[in-house]
């Protein structure tokens, strides 16, 4: 039976994190009234003169930088012709002929062999956005997202399977996070993707005929999308059938990809220069200057971590998932935490607040300098983690000072060996079972009745003591 590979390369739009638009000053802000922020220039109207907003081309520089392109010295504007109601002025400003950089490269994680090559990276502005109606039968045209600055990354088809350009778009996305560049928020479409996908016999080199589904913006989707369409291919080829090049839309609720038009060629939109948009000289200066300011990326502070603070490799890994988290370390060591205890917290205490609250971890508003003060207080004995995780708690919603609330509540550890003495008493004598139990040799016995006396002292018993004494008690209740 013959056998075929898989071939998919991928075209990634993505929304930059700059407060103005990319020709106009504008705002960017996601989710206000429809029509509220846009202005001549993003409207296209009659004698409207777009300028280049330069922290767009920043940007793309930083990213051009992190993926190993060449730049173009002097990089242009074109002018990507064609009528639609959510592009008033009937082209898109964006960049065919002399894009920011090209030839660059990304690394995958979990595919550590496969380097996928980077095309090109290219600046452009989106279009605005339409809404059908279906119950007025109408569509609605927003133009605040008209202008929003966007880079476009193309990869060559180096990709062979979902799984592999589902850890690229992962490993770009969180490339685009930490380098500052854009949010990447598939749900507000700050992050969506253009699949390319083809088959060819295996062992041939020449490519088969791709099809494309444009605008995705889930990785399930996506995912999903490149396996029933190689597999559409594939069943097509055996039945002898061709493969025509064209664009296809997924549903993700049939599970099926439909065709949508036949693929239209860069000749097709008439481009060319953009006569209002003066060349951008990307000098070594500049270039340099971007450079220096680089943030750090994820790979390097996952190394930082294991390196300076001793984390393991597992909790660099997961503290470098998002942004956020890794701030939120950083923050709360600078701040005089020990970052094993900080570690520990956020992955633990802090994700699990998450979960339960099901938000994001950015959503929780505790500072990190209140969560310096709460680890420093379990890391001097003041109080126990019990107590810390029910501070923690009250702190979710409330702005408060840790050190004074434990003062104020009376939650400091119970260290009195007298009193922790008494308390265990009086739980062996309500616990006849469990003493003759641990006295018959189940060791189990005795982690409850740790646990009773913990909970009796409303956790606030210096487990150590604890732990200690229990066994002291225990051993006197034995016959001699
Ligand atoms: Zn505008």
């Amino acid at each position: 039976m013959t056998t075929y590979e898989t071939i998919i390369g991928l075209e990634v739009h993505t929304e930059l994190q700059t407060d103005s638009k990319i020709f106009c000053s504008c705002s960017t802000r996601f989710g206000q009234q429809p029509n509220t922020q846009c202005c001549p220039v993003c409207l296209g109207l009659p004698g409207a003169l777009p300028v280049l907003n330069r922290q767009v081309a920043e940007l793309a520089l930083r990213l051009c930088l992190a993926t190993d392109c060449s730049i173009t010295p002097v990089t242009r504007f074109d002018r990507k012709n064609y009528f639609y109601p959510d592009l008033p002025k009937a082209y898109q400003i964006s960049q065919l002929h002399e894009p920011i950089g090209r030839n660059g490269q990304l690394c995958l994680k979990d595919f550590p062999e496969r380097v996928v090559r980077i095309h090109e990276i290219h600046m452009e502005e989106d279009a605005g956005k339409l809404t059908h109606d279906p119950w007025s039968d109408q569509s609605l045209v927003d133009y605040n997202r008209c202008g929003v600055p966007l880079l476009e990354i193309v990869s060559e088809p180096d990709l062979r399977s979902a799984e592999e350009a589902l850890d690229y778009l992962a490993t770009l996305r969180k490339l685009l996070m930490f380098l500052g560049v854009s949010d990447c928020r598939m749900e507000q479409g700050s992050l969506r993707a253009d699949v390319n996908v083809s088959v060819r016999k295996t062992g041939t080199q020449a490519l088969g005929t791709r099809t494309e589904m444009k605008n995705m913006n889930s990785f399930k989707a996506i995912g999903r999308a490149i396996i029933h369409e190689s597999q559409r291919q594939i069943d097509l080829l055996n039945e002898g059938g061709m493969i025509l090049q064209e664009t296809r839309r997924w549903d993700e609720n049939k599970e099926m990809s439909f065709a949508m038009r036949s693929k239209e060629n860069a000749q097709d939109y008439r481009y060319f220069p953009d006569p209002d948009l003066p060349p951008v000289k990307l000098d070594k200066a500049w270039i340099d200057r971007v450079r220096q300011n680089m943030p750090e990326r994820p790979e390097q502070k996952q190394s930082r971590y294991q390196h300076e603070w001793r984390l393991s490799a597992y909790e660099a890994e997961q503290l470098t998932d998002e942004p956020f988290l890794a701030s939120l370390l950083e923050q709360t060591i600078a701040c005089g935490a020990n970052p094993a205890d900080v570690s520990s917290w956020i992955l633990g205490e802090w994700l699990q607040a998450c979960r339960s609250g099901n938000c994001d971890a950015s959503d929780l508003s505790v500072q990190p300098e209140s969560l310096a003060k709460l680890l420093e207080m379990i890391r001097n004995n003041v109080i126990t983690r019990t107590t810390a995780r029910s501070v923690f708690t009250y702190m979710l919603d409330h702005q408060i000072d840790p050190e004074s609330y434990v003062r104020e509540h009376g939650l400091a550890m119970v260290n009195d060996l007298d009193d922790l003495k008494q308390m265990v008493a009086s739980v062996l004598e309500a616990s006849e079972q469990s003493v003759k139990d641990y006295l018959a040799g189940k060791e189990k016995a005795k982690t409850y009745l740790i646990g009773q006396v913990m909970r009796k002292s409303r956790g606030k018993a210096n487990p150590a003591h604890v732990n200690k004494l229990v066994e002291e008690l225990l051993e006197q209740h034995r016959q001699p």
